[in-house]
């Protein structure tokens, strides 16, 4: 991790480049405009940073680049409320702070010698985009590479012009929406419907990682468990309200569990007591 020494002081980022991906998401380039900071800046796939507006406040995003690259830090974003509205009206050149990153990554040093799984719905694909870089990297030492994507339609899959140079570079990959067009060859219905019908050459021997809607994650789990991929293979990436990102303010507090510092990732034994457990 690159903390500055105190981990509330922000860096100040700029934002390199501004892609549209979706109606209501953009990839924002961000680099450190310390470049000593910005060159020596190491972020584990699954790992978030918080980006701060002067005024508005701050928000937890996940780290959506290649960790190989040295480049500018892409960061997907939804907008939702305050903080991501606002970023939307910056543009190539405006600054920001940034804090991070924080929290534990995906598992990737177990993906060696196995069949890997990546389910992802919606924006949750941003969070995995890392670790399918570094698992792409790595291809010839894994059994089998696959990417289960669920959308609500097919103008909604998020980096689409990503998908072909992944297909040749080694993963497979299935789509489902959930309402398609005439010209729409994929598969219509949940993401878990792929996983449920998804050819599991040794169950015991695969690793599972998703990131989506709550409610996904919830039937990726049991179609996982029904098809024998053992409790400690499956990984999930988790969001709750966060602030101080660093285990102490509690927010993101999750029965004993500090979410931001513990997680966001976590194996599917650790969190199961808590999560989808109603009023936690
Ligand atoms: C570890 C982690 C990683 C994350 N990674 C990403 C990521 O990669 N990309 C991403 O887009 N998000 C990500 N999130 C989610 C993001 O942090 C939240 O969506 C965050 O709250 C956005 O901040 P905001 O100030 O824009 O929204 P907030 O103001 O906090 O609003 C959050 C929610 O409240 C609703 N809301 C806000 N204002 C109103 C209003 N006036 N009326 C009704 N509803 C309202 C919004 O619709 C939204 O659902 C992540 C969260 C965590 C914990």
């Amino acid at each position: 991790m690159t903390f500055s020494a105190n981990p509330w002081v922000h860096d100040t980022a700029r934002i390199a480049a501004i892609r549209q991906e979706l109606p209501d998401v953009w990839t924002y380039d961000i680099e450190l405009v310390d470049r000593t900071r910005h060159e020596n800046y190491r972020f584990r796939p699954g790992q978030f940073n918080m980006l701060y507006l002067p005024g508005v406040g701050e928000s937890a995003i996940s780290i959506s680049a290649d960790p190989d690259s040295r480049g500018p830090v892409a960061h997907t974003v939804r907008r939702a409320g305050n903080v991501t509205q606002a970023l939307g009206r910056l543009e190539p050149g405006d600054t920001l702070g940034l804090r991070g990153p924080f929290g534990t990554g995906w598992p990737l040093e177990q993906a060696v010698g196995r069949n890997v799984v990546l389910v992802a719905g919606g924006i949750g694909l941003a969070p995995l985009r890392p670790a399918i870089c570094q698992l792409l990297a790595q291809r010839e030492q894994l059994q089998s590479l696959t990417l289960l994507v669920g959308a609500r339609s097919p103008d909604l899959l998020l980096f689409g012009a990503e998908l072909e140079p992944w297909r040749r570079a080694g993963l497979d990959i299935e789509l489902t929406v959930d309402r398609a067009a005439a010209d729409w060859r994929g598969q219509v219905g949940v993401v878990t419907l792929l996983l449920d019908r998804l050819e599991l050459i040794d169950p015991a021997a695969t690793l599972l990682l998703t990131c989506g809607p709550e409610v996904m994650m919830r039937y990726t789990v049991q179609s996982a468990l029904r098809r024998g991929i053992p409790p400690g293979n499956l990984w999930l990436s988790t969001e709750r309200n966060m602030q101080c990102a660093i285990g102490l303010c509690g927010h993101c507090q999750l029965g004993p569990v500090f979410i931001c510092r513990e997680g966001p990732v976590f194996d599917w034994p650790r969190i199961a007591p808590w999560l989808f457990v109603e009023g936690l």
